[in-house]
């Protein structure tokens, strides 16, 4: 099993550990930006909840806009460590660096830029254009 993925992917174990590893760092990384922005949107929420008597209405559009902002970016945060963490299922699976969509290898000078693509440029651009 191992060495028909190392076959495969064309990676030595030690590539494919060294990957696992940068990746979960990422994955690390992005686990305690998010419990930073948890806190954060925690304390927002607490001083809405101080001094909401007596303000205007241009001051709780404001708190409002900013509850939106730190809402999305809690959301952005989870995306991307889902990104990384589907990321490394795949290279479990031997299936990491090769395009969910046409099963072509990516490019290593992509997945050095997004280690936690999982799809090459033009599946990227064909899903994004699907979506819009
Ligand atoms: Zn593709």
């Amino acid at each position: 099993m191992l060495v028909h993925d190392t076959v495969a992917t064309g990676r030595s174990q030690a590539e494919i550990d060294q990957i696992r590893q940068s990746l979960r760092s990422r994955y690390d990384e992005l686990t305690a930006e998010y419990e930073q922005a948890v806190l954060q949107s925690q304390v927002l929420r607490l001083v809405e909840v101080g001094d909401t008597a007596g303000d205007d209405q241009a001051d709780s559009g404001t708190k409002t806009a900013e509850r939106d902002t730190a809402q999305s970016l809690l959301r952005t945060i989870l995306d991307r460590r889902a990104q990384f963490e589907h990321a490394l299922t795949r290279l479990d699976e031997g299936t990491y660096g090769f395009c969910e969509g046409c099963s072509a290898p990516i490019p290593v000078e992509r997945l050095e830029i997004f280690p936690s693509a999982t799809s090459c440029v033009a599946c990227k651009q064909t899903r994004e254009r699907r979506a819009a």
